[in-house]
């Protein structure tokens, strides 16, 4: 046999292996497609449940018709003390929200588990101070207890200013730089969204599940799908304590430049 089909001209064999694969082709296609042509447009149409509607704000800044709001300006009814939850003694002037260092750090009366978190801050336009030790605050994304260090987004003049960069403005405090550093000046306001993914722990305490957190600073993305290793410590390696639900705390930071400011702070919770 392989001496005849020797006999066969290259080109007759050539033609025949084509034949065979194309006639192959021509069974196998409608074989992969059978599965969808099978299908209608509507076998993969979702129509159930509709997401609710939500009323935008005026402006992206401003909360939407979900939004709980924490601070409109008015009144700071919606913080406690974080050290023995007596009504927050910050200062409310001008529709902001200004810290006072002899009031220690203050968080909301409400506990959240996962939520958006819309924030803006305002480092006075004569700072002082250099390093961490100017304009320092912070938002802590999960406030677990007066013992706790909790998971801070660091609040820090950034514009023109040298620190450890896991620990300036948008940094996860010593777990994340920010991506970018897009600060504005002192004396501008700014912005924090987050979105906190909090973590989740097994009835004896362990980690089920570790917290995740995305920010835009100023409508720039700085963390993305950053994955906690735990809380955000000022000395030594982090770890996760659980704990179920937490307020949001804003950090009174002891030193010496002047308190900084927040206003339209607000907060939708994700379910
Ligand atoms: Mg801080």
């Amino acid at each position: 046999m392989k001496r005849e089909s020797l006999r066969y001209p290259p080109g007759v064999m050539r033609k025949q292996v084509f034949a065979i694969v194309a006639f192959a082709g021509l069974i196998a296609a409608p074989v992969f497609a059978q599965q969808s042509s099978k299908m209608t447009p509507e076998e993969t149409e979702v129509w159930q449940p509709v997401p609710p509607i939500v009323t935008p704000g005026a402006t992206d800044a401003d909360p939407p018709s979900d939004a709980i709001v924490l601070f409109d300006g008015k009144d700071e009814s919606q913080w406690v003390s974080a050290q023995d939850h007596t009504p927050a003694a910050w200062v409310v002037h001008d529709g902001i929200l200004t810290v006072n260092k002899k009031a220690g750090n203050i968080e909301t009366r409400r506990t959240f588990e996962d939520y958006q978190l819309h924030v803006e801050f305002q480092i006075p336009a004569d700072i002082t101070g250099s390093g961490q030790a100017r304009g320092n605050s912070g938002v802590f994304l999960a406030s677990t207890g007066p013992g706790d260090d909790g998971y801070e987004l660091q609040v820090l003049d950034s514009y023109n200013n040298t620190t450890y960069v896991n620990g300036q403005a948008a940094s996860i405090y010593k777990q994340s730089p920010p991506l970018v550093n897009p600060a504005r000046k002192p004396g501008e306001w700014q912005s924090y969204d987050v979105i906190w993914t909090a973590p989740r722990f097994n009835p004896d305490g362990s980690l089920k599940s570790p917290a995740y957190v995305t920010a835009f600073f100023n409508g720039v993305l700085v963390q993305n799908h950053f994955q906690l290793q735990g809380q955000t410590l000022y000395i030594g390696k982090p770890f996760y304590k659980a704990y179920d639900r937490a307020p949001i705390k804003l950090q009174a930071h002891g030193d010496a430049s002047q308190p900084i400011s927040f206003r339209n702070i607000w907060v939708r919770e994700l379910k």
